[in-house]
């Protein structure tokens, strides 16, 4: 199994995206590795094996990407956390902000069993705003929602000491100052 740090070298850094002076981490290339792949979701899903996961919930949408394959190899379910307008049911949704304007995310309330233990699943945190409003929604859905898992960590954007603070406690498998 590549160890954390040979994954590290698979990711594709691509500068000025989407912005002038943003240094995007690009998964691309890690996914299309298949050693890459199969063993980022090992280590994410020893994690999560470790704390006791019942359920993975990930955002779309690379979220879906990791979080899927962690929930199979775990033998447990998946929860998806979407865009708005996507699923067809009454949903449960959250808005929260970004450097310019909001977004929201929305959840199926159906797909989370009053008390169960979910564990947040995605490719990157960065400043934190998109995995606090996940957490938000999950507890506002009736999960209990303690650890977050991420692929990357950016530190410097402060995003683990953010969740840290609400309660969830983040573990990632590498970092990109
Ligand atoms: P945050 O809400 O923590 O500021 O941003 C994290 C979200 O934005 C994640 O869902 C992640 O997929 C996406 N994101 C932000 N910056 C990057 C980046 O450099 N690389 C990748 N792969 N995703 C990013």
């Amino acid at each position: 199994k590549l160890s954390t740090g040979e994954l590290k070298a698979l990711v594709r850094t691509v500068p000025d995206f989407p912005e002038p002076g943003i240094q995007f981490r690009d998964i691309t290339t890690l996914i299309g590795h298949s050693e890459g792949l199969s063993a980022s979701v090992h280590h994410l899903a020893e994690i999560a094996r470790a704390k006791g996961a019942q359920k993975i919930a990930g955002m779309e949408a690379r979220g879906f990407i990791f979080g899927a394959a962690v929930a199979v190899q775990l033998g447990i379910g998946f929860v998806l956390v979407r865009k708005p307008g996507k699923l067809p049911v009454s949903t449960i949704g959250v808005d929260y902000a970004l450097e310019y304007g909001t977004d929201r995310l929305e959840v199926d309330p159906g797909s989370i069993t009053g008390g169960e233990s979910i564990i947040i699943v995605d490719d990157l945190i960065a400043t934190g705003g998109t995995a606090l409003a996940t957490a938000q929604l999950l507890r506002q859905a009736g999960g209990t929602v303690e650890d977050a898992l991420f692929v990357i960590d950016l530190p410097d954007l402060g995003g683990a000491a953010k969740l840290q603070q609400a309660g969830v406690a983040v573990q990632t498998l590498m970092q990109f100052e």
